[in-house]
C-alpha cells in the first residue's frame, strides 16, 4: 500500500499530558462497518518518509461512527510520538479484532473494572450503549493515580445522565484531605460519580457492586489485573468468568 490510498488522520485531540485521540477515516471504511464495541485494531503510521511497525489500539468510538478513533498513551518510543501527529498524516489499518465485551450488551447488570488507559473499550462499549439507549446496570470503577489522568471524567458524568451507570473513580496517589474539587469531579449526580482512594480492593469493590452475579469486565496493566482477581475472589467472585483484556504488547523482531 502506498501512502496515497491510505487513511488519513482528521484530528488529533489531547486528552491529558500523556494521552492524546486520534482520529482517521478514508476510503475503504466498508470492512469496518461490523465492528463490535471493545474491538481493536493495528495500525501503522507514515512517519519520517517511512511506515512504522505496527501497533494494537482499542478502537474506542462506538461502532456505529464513520471515523476511528483511538486513545493513545505515551509508554515507549512509538506511542510519543502521537500527540505531535498532524491531520493529514497517512495511517494503515487491519482489524478489527478480539473478543473482549463480545456479549456485553446481553448482560443486565454490567461490573467493568479498568486501570488506566484501560478504560478505552469500556469508553466504546459506553458511547455504543448511549447510542442505543440500552437500559443495562452498570457499576464502572476505573483506577488512576490522580484525577488528572481521568481523561473521559467529564463525558463519564455526562454518560451517568444517559445510562444507568454508575462510575467510581479510585485514586491511589491522591491524601484523601485533599480531595477533589474541579468540576469535573464535584458530585453533582450523587450516588452515580463516586470517590475512593488507595487500591481497589474487596472494601471498595463491595460498597458499589449491587450483585455478584453480575457480569464482570477487567482492563488493565497485567499486574493491577491480577490484584483485582485477586481482591473479586475475596469478594465471591470467580476469576474465571471475568472477561478480560490485557494491553500486553510485545513487538516481534524481524
Ligand atoms: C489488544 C490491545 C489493545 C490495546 N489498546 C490500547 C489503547 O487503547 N490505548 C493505549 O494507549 N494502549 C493500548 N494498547 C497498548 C499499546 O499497544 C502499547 O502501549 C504500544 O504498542 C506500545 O508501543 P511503544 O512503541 O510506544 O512502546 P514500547 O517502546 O514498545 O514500550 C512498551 C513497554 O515497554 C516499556 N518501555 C519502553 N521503553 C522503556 C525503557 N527504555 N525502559 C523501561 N521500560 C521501557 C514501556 O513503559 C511500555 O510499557 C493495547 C494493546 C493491546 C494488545
Amino acid at each position: 500500500m502506498t501512502q496515497d490510498d491510505a487513511l488519513k488522520i482528521v484530528k488529533v485531540e489531547k486528552e491529558n499530558d500523556d494521552t492524546t485521540s486520534i482520529y482517521f477515516s478514508g476510503p475503504d471504511m466498508e470492512r469496518f462497518k461490523n465492528r463490535k464495541a471493545g474491538q481493536f485494531a493495528s495500525i501503522r503510521i507514515f512517519q519520517n518518509g517511512e511506515w512504522s511497525a505496527p501497533h494494537p489500539f482499542t478502537l474506542s468510538c462506538a461502532p456505529g461512527d464513520d471515523t476511528l478513533r483511538m486513545t493513545i498513551k505515551k509508554s515507549g518510543a512509538f506511542t510519543s510520538t502521537i500527540p505531535d501527529i498532524q491531520p493529514g498524516t497517512p495511517i494503515q489499518c487491519t482489524g478489527p479484532y478480539g473478543q473482549f465485551c463480545k456479549d456485553i450488551g446481553t448482560s443486565k447488570e454490567v461490573v467493568m473494572i479498568a486501570g488506566g488507559v484501560g478504560i478505552t473499550p469500556f469508553l466504546s462499549v459506553l458511547r455504543h450503549f448511549k447510542e442505543a439507549a440500552a437500559d443495562n446496570d452498570i457499576t464502572l470503577f476505573w483506577a488512576n493515580k490522580t484525577p488528572d489522568d481521568a481523561f473521559a471524567a467529564k463525558e463519564l458524568l455526562e454518560l451517568t445522565k444517559s445510562l444507568k451507570l454508575n462510575v467510581v473513580h479510585v485514586f491511589s496517589r491522591v491524601d484523601p484531605a485533599e480531595q477533589q474539587t474541579a468540576p469535573n469531579f464535584q458530585d453533582d449526580r450523587p450516588g452515580k460519580i463516586s470517590h475512593e482512594y488507595g487500591r481497589l480492593n474487596q472494601t471498595i469493590l463491595m460498597r458499589h457492586i449491587t450483585s455478584l452475579t453480575a457480569s464482570f469486565y477487567l482492563c488493565g496493566p497485567p499486574p493491577m489485573q491480577q490484584a483485582v482477581l485477586d481482591e473479586l475472589s475475596h469478594c465471591g467472585v470467580d476469576p474465571e468468568r471475568v472477561d478480560k483484556e490485557a494491553f500486553v504488547f510485545t513487538q516481534k523482531k524481524s
